[in-house]
């Protein structure tokens, strides 16, 4: 199993809008970085709350934020 991914396995993000450098093929370059994910947790709400700080400390939207907040649900890692 080896689909090209165009989305982070982790918060969905699009690698288009990446800002990078990517260090996985699998994570976004804000998930993955020094040969480790950021959040090595399991909790799907933790993620999120940090996800959502971070668009809201990079100067997101608060309902843009939101949105992508609720979609990092369908993200592959957290698929049960
Ligand atoms: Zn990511």
């Amino acid at each position: 199993m080896n689909t090209p991914r165009t989305a982070c396995d982790s918060c969905l993000m699009p690698f288009a809008k990446d800002p990078g450098p990517r260090e996985s093929d699998r994570y976004c370059s804000l998930c993955f970085q020094n040969g480790a994910l950021c959040y090595q947790g399991t909790d799907l709400k933790e993620f999120q709350r940090r996800c959502y700080r971070a668009m809201i400390g990079k100067g997101r939207h608060p309902l843009v934020a939101t949105l992508y907040t609720f979609i990092i649900r369908f993200a592959p890692r957290w698929k049960t």
